[in-house]
């Protein structure tokens, strides 16, 4: 197990709450998981992220080292939990390749990541007594036939196509969670997440918003999948995070998953418009072929969250894609600079000698 040293960085960011609770966070290094942290640690909490750098960053994560209640700690989720940490009273689990570009790049071991990772976290939830949250998707409906999504769909799952290992992998841990939550006496919330955009996404992760900002940022050829009249529905990281917060906090149980998401539905083609105007950029929109069972339409109904959390978002998309793109937008004009690869980063980190939440 590896401890991340930090450089000295400025006074805390956050006040420190002595009171607050003691939290995992898998993947959180990652687009969500570092928002979710960041949220944390402004509650007063203290975080132990765990995370293998698959596709996050500790760059994402190195400002909430000055609070001194954060500690980094490099483990790969599938395996058990360290047993030199503290006791949780909360775990978070988010760690799981996100993006169709990255889930797809080793399938089985992504099924895996799902699988695993759900039993570990399970593992040291029953161990703690902990309160469990997870990070499902929508992609558990599949290409779906009711529209929008409520919670009580089934879904419309290929099990045998390019995205079987994403949303197989996720319906299961929905699985193990429910089962093994109930038998261990554990509270559970379990969040279903439609398309969520922001500050700290990979620009090379090849999801939609970030693809097609940082094409529009560099001149290059905005792709746009098919012929661009298939809809996502997104929403600001930002309402999420406020979103996943209540719902951990929610005291009543919720009785399965939540849908969170912006039920404002957009075609790829309207987007791809709309970022081209924002940024003001001399990109062409190019086709390119339509990925295999790629969903057709996709939208949340949040009736349930709204009776439930009295929440939903309140970004609309021009606010949050121009918020996007100011901060892809100084990336982009620190002269193309590619971003560190996770595995150097990861490489130039050295374990501590002492204890574990030196931070
Ligand atoms: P991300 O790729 O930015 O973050 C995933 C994090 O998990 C990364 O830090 C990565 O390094 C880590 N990770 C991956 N495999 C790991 C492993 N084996 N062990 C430890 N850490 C590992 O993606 P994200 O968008 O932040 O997604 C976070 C979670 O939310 C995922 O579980 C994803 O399925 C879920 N989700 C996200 C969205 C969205 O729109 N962003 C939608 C639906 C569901
Ligand atoms: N898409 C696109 N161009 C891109 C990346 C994605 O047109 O460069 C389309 C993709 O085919 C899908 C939608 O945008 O219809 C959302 O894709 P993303 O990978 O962001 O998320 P998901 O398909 O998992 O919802």
């Amino acid at each position: 197990m590896k401890h991340h040293p930090w450089p000295a960085l400025p006074a805390p960011l956050v006040p420190k709450i002595p009171s607050g609770k003691s939290i995992a966070v898998t993947g959180g290094a990652g687009f969500l998981g570092s928002h979710l942290c960041q949220a944390l640690l402004a509650q007063g909490h203290h975080v132990v992220c765990l995370d293998n750098f698959a596709t996050g960053s500790p760059d994402n994560l190195r400002r909430f080292v000055a609070t001194n209640r954060f500690t980094l700690v490099e483990q790969d989720v599938v395996l058990p939990f360290p047993c030199d940490l503290p006791r949780f009273d909360e775990i978070w689990n988010l760690a799981c390749p996100a993006s169709p570009a990255h889930y797809q790049r080793d399938p089985v071991r992504t099924l895996f990541i799902c699988a695993d990772g759900a039993r570990r976290v399970l593992e040291r939830a029953t161990e703690d007594g902990a309160r469990v949250f997870h990070a499902s998707t929508s992609e558990v409906y599949g290409d779906p036939d009711v529209h929008p999504q409520p919670e009580t769909y089934v879904g419309h799952v290929n099990p045998v196509g390019p995205r079987a290992c994403y949303d197989e992998g996720k319906r299961f841990a929905e699985a193990v969670f429910t089962e093994g939550c109930a038998r261990a006496g554990l509270d559970l919330r379990m969040a279903r997440i439609f398309n969520t955009y922001g500050p700290r996404m990979h620009p090379d992760d090849g999801r939609v918003v970030s693809n097609f900002v940082v094409q529009a940022l560099r001149g290059d050829d905005i792709t746009l999948y098919g012929d661009g009249s298939q809809t996502r529905s997104f929403c600001y990281v930002d309402d999420l995070i406020a979103g996943f917060l209540a719902l951990m906090a929610l005291d009543e149980d919720p009785g399965g998953p939540v849908n969170l998401g912006n039920p404002v539905e957009t075609r790829m083609d309207e987007l791809a418009d709309l970022v081209v105007a924002l940024t003001g950029s001399r990109s062409r929109i190019v086709r390119r072929p339509l990925p295999v069972d790629d969903p057709r339409r996709r939208r949340p109904d949040i009736a349930k969250a709204r009776a439930l959390l009295g929440w939903q978002p309140a970004v609309p998309l021009r606010t949050g894609l121009e918020r996007t793109i100011a901060h892809f937008g100084e990336r982009v004009a620190a002269a193309f600079e590619p971003f560190a690869p996770p595995a150097a980063l990861a490489a130039a980190a050295r374990p501590l000698a002492g204890g574990v939440m030196a931070s």
